[in-house]
């Protein structure tokens, strides 16, 4: 992970004149220089509209920004290029499913199955369309270790379910949900599955296919892409069926007085001026992650999350929430000091150049459920080091003892 480091000019930062250490990666990450470069580039060099002009420089754009969109296809192994559209982020993707597809697939007495780990992008959507529509939003409990309980998964499942929406990873407790599982069971129920990837995509290799999720979706900026754009993927034959969301330019066929036609996939759901910059910025960002590959990604951070998860383990007075052991979590970790408010230990930590999240991380719901009101979160990524676990354990025990 050392090496990589370099690639990031931001860590050479000085914070509260300590060096940055910077351990916030779940809330957005840090960027390579290549990716800051290719957006520079881009503005420099081939700045134009996109999909309209015979000239060259409209269409230098174009073959960028439809460039990302198969870097994508290829990142999460869409089927279909059509498949992939571009939106501002996993809120508004989810958002879109929710305003696009629930109310033409629901009505009264439907369910829609969530669980207590989803972050609120992946909870107030469906709270409004239930509520639009008469469907009933239903939680799946989680087990002991903060798990999802498969068997009450399981046992929510039924033929009224029509849409099931996870989170991949928990931003909270960095726990991996089984998905290929939940698809299968949820489609021989006949629902379809919204997967929140918001924090999977980012750091565990992903399949669609694989995963037979019917919509994937996630944020560019948390995968060392820019801010402002972000992926829906849909399952092509459910797309095809879906009124769009926005009208206007870019994605209209013919205009007529009184009415219009519409472009095809994935056009048709991209009306108004792309934003061209930010989907480049995230092709730049998914060649990076690929150069160094998903697989060993998740491999390094399975190993420091494993280091910092025992080191953290040991100091007295502290707990952390979810599971400690095993295969299926990432890098997020969330824990409190027994007796000290997590902002006051965030703000602590910032004195010394550390930067993590205090407080209920967008995830009320599972906050009261794990009986807390806010907590620390700390998230690793592929430039974190042993090293900076070490710091972070020795200013948490120094914390411990100043407010003792
Ligand atoms: N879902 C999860 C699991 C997240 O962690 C986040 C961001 O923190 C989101 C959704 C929302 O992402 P964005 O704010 O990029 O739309």
């Amino acid at each position: 992970m050392k090496e990589r480091r370099a690639d990031f000019p931001i860590l050479n930062e000085k914070i509260n004149g300590q060096p940055l250490i910077y351990l916030d990666s779940a809330a957005t990450a840090q960027k390579p220089a290549r990716v800051i470069a290719k957006i520079q580039d881009y503005y420099q060099h081939q700045n134009a509209n996109v999909h309209r002009g015979v000239y060259t420089l409209s269409q230098a754009a174009t073959d960028l920004y439809e460039g990302a969109r198969d870097q994508v296809q290829t990142f999460i192994n869409a089927a279909n290029r059509a498949e992939v559209l571009f939106t501002r982020g996993t809120t508004e993707s989810i958002n879109w499913v929710a305003t696009a597809y629930g109310p033409q697939h629901l009505q009264a007495g439907d369910e829609i199955l969530v669980s207590y780990l989803e972050h609120h992008s992946n909870l107030v959507p469906w709270q409004v369309l239930a509520r639009q529509t008469g469907a009933k939003l239903r939680y799946v409990a989680l087990d002991e270790a903060g798990r999802l309980d498969l068997a009450d998964l399981h046992h929510k499942l039924n033929p009224s379910t029509k849409i099931v929406a996870l989170t991949h990873v928990s931003n909270v407790t960095g726990v991996i949900n089984p998905i290929a599982q939940i698809t299968n069971w949820a489609h021989q129920v006949g629902a379809v599955v919204v997967v929140d990837g918001a924090q999977a995509a980012p750091h565990l290799p992903v399949d669609v296919q694989a995963l037979d999720a019917d919509f994937y979706v996630f944020s560019g900026h948390k995968l060392m892409g820019p801010t402002g754009i972000g992926v829906l993927y849909g399952k092509k034959a459910l797309l095809e069926e879906m009124q769009p969301v926005q009208y206007g330019g870019e994605m209209i066929e013919y205009v007529g007085l009184d009415e219009a036609t519409f472009q095809p996939l994935p056009w048709r759901f991209e009306a108004g001026t792309p934003n061209i910059a930010g989907a480049i910025g995230l092709g730049a960002a998914i060649e990076y992650l690929r150069s160094i590959g998903m697989a060993q990604i998740a491999a390094d951070e399975a190993q420091l999350t494993t280091y910092a998860l025992n080191k953290l383990g040991a100091i007295e007075g502290l707990q952390i929430y979810g599971p400690t052991t095993g295969q299926d979590r990432t890098g997020v970790i969330t824990f409190n000091l027994v007796g000290i408010h997590p902002h006051d230990v965030a703000t602590a930590l910032d004195q010394e150049g550390i930067e993590v999240r205090a407080g209920h991380h967008c995830a009320q719901p599972l906050m009261r459920y794990l009986g807390v009101t806010a907590t620390v979160r700390v998230s690793l990524y592929l430039y974190n080091t042993a090293a900076e676990i070490d710091q972070l354990v020795a200013a948490l025990v120094a914390i411990k003892e100043y407010f003792a």
